[in-house]
């Protein structure tokens, strides 16, 4: 998310210094590490839950219509950046079908009626369905292998992509380098507070002499990840008040069995099981990352008090103060479900997990799979008249003088970052917009005026998190 606010603002205001801080010694060591998320494109192309039911049985499209664009967005942005020399290529994304996979006569039929409502745009008109094992068996023979037979049904679109998003950051980062962003590693801002001049003086600290310095910054993004809740309090700004933050482990199961691998070249999205929530969306997702290829599957929650995956146990105590009590209390109260989800998965062994991976892959074999664990997620607790609302989307958190904007939630999704960041541009430099429209366009030629108006909410409010 920084890096793409970063290459946006040096295209258009080259003048403006920019200066990127990072705790950790290298960059893209958390959330946006390659295994750390699954590094799916969010393209809405395999995603169940941004197809919601109607009680009629009708589909509605427009949220998947809307996350097909945010990607879009940053497609075009790389392919900008690609064309310009400031990429070095097209290293960190691979095409890779996205595919659904259902079983049973209710979800088939479900499956079924989604397509036709899906293809009948022409972002989706290349979405293939089948209900035909033998079908199903060609696109992903491991999938169907020794399964029982039964109702099943897919969907392939051919045109979605996997990420790493972790290499995509550090060739952002190296050529922000070097046309003169300073990128300091090793280094965390502890504090900020107001500066004299309505601007902001961060207090940074050196992880590895412990030597502070105050740095003046006219606008701060706190693109944290897991540590922006912390920070954007810590600035005192008025709208943080009552927002909290609830965090939650990733694991997933990784092989790199070459025979496996070659078998299965997709991404297929499952059903979440009923009452769990939308990022325990089950999917097993081919991936390259550095060179090398391998097999995903899970997630599967863990519990841990940490906001970041190289962070503290002490972090979710200290966002805890006395306007958010209540609303994090409320929700704990009305989310009894989530908990539910989280003490199973919690308590889930290795036999569990194997056993939900063969519903995937019925010849799955132990010997093959090890478990790793992926970023931290922390769900933002948003205060609501009499208490607060669990969002498993994100929030994009703007001081009303717009020189302090701070991203929470637990997937932002790395999909969205360029139509994020334009959003977040709209919010805090309202009277530039106008002069950067062009620009902007220049860079994402299907940049909407809604993309870009400063009026427009952040995000849609209901974009689920997808894991
Ligand atoms: C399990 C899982 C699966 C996911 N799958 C997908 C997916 O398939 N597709 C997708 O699009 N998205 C996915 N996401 C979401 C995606 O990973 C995030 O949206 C994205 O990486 C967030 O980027 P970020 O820059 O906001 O945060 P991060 O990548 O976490 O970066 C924040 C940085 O801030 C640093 N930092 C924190 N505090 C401080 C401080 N005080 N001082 C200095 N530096 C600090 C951190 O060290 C870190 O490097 C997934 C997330 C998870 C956890």
């Amino acid at each position: 998310m920084s890096a793409t606010l970063a290459t946006l603002l040096s295209e258009l205001e080259p003048t403006w210094s920019i200066e990127v801080i990072e705790r950790l010694d290298a960059v893209a060591r958390e959330s946006s590490d390659a295994w750390n998320n699954a590094g799916t494109g969010h393209a809405a192309l395999c995603e169940l839950n941004y197809t919601p039911e109607g009680p009629d049985g009708s589909i509605d499209i427009a949220k998947a219509v809307r996350i097909n664009e945010q990607f879009s967005l940053s497609t075009e942005l790389w392919d900008h950046l690609i064309a310009q020399g400031r990429l070095p290529g097209d290293d960190f994304r691979t095409p890779v079908p996205h595919m659904t996979f259902v079983q049973g006569e209710r979800d088939v039929d479900y499956l079924r009626r989604r397509h036709a409502a899906l293809s009948a745009h022409p972002r989706f008109a290349a979405m293939e369905f089948s209900d035909d094992p033998a079908t199903i068996a060609e696109w992903v023979p491991l999938i169907m292998a020794g399964r029982e037979p039964g109702p099943v049904a897919a969907t392939r679109a051919p045109d979605g992509f996997d990420v790493d998003f972790g290499a995509l950051t550090r060739h952002l980062l190296d050529d922000l380098g070097d046309r003169g962003t300073t990128i300091r590693t090793g280094q965390e801002v502890r504090d900020l507070r107001r500066g004299p001049d309505g601007g902001w003086q961060l207090l940074i600290q050196d992880r590895s002499s412990g030597r502070s310095r105050v740095l003046n910054a006219r606008f701060v993004f706190v693109g944290a990840g897991g540590g922006a809740l912390r920070l954007l309090q810590r600035s005192g700004i008025r709208e943080i008040r009552g927002y909290g933050g609830f965090p939650i482990a990733g694991q997933f199961l990784r092989t790199r069995n070459p025979s496996l691998v070659a078998e299965h070249r997709a991404k297929v999205y499952g059903k979440a099981a009923v009452g769990s929530p939308p990022m325990s969306v089950p999917h097993l997702d081919a991936r390259a990352v550095g060179g090398g290829q391998a097999l995903l599957f899970g997630p599967y929650a863990g519990w841990s008090m940490k906001f970041l995956k190289h962070g503290s146990w002490g972090d979710l105590l200290r966002t805890i103060r006395p306007d958010n009590v209540w609303p994090m209390v409320s929700v704990g109260l009305k989310n009894v479900g989530l908990l539910r989800y989280l003490i199973t998965e919690v308590l889930a062994g290795r036999a569990q997990r194997m056993a939900s991976l063969r519903e995937y892959l019925p010849d799955a074999a132990d010997a093959d799979w090890e478990l790793i664990t992926a970023g931290q997620r922390v769900q933002v607790i948003k205060p609501v008249r009499g208490g607060g609302v669990l969002e498993f989307g994100t929030e994009l958190v703007t001081a009303a003088d717009g020189s302090i904007a701070g991203l929470l939630g637990a997937s932002p999704g790395a999909s969205t970052a360029a139509s994020a960041m334009v959003d977040l541009l709209g919010r805090c430099f309202p009277a530039r917009m106008a002069g950067w429209q062009p620009r902007l366009r220049a860079m994402m030629p299907s940049l909407t005026d809604e993309d870009a108006d400063a009026d427009a909410p952040s995000e849609d409010p209901d974009l689920v998190d997808q894991p």
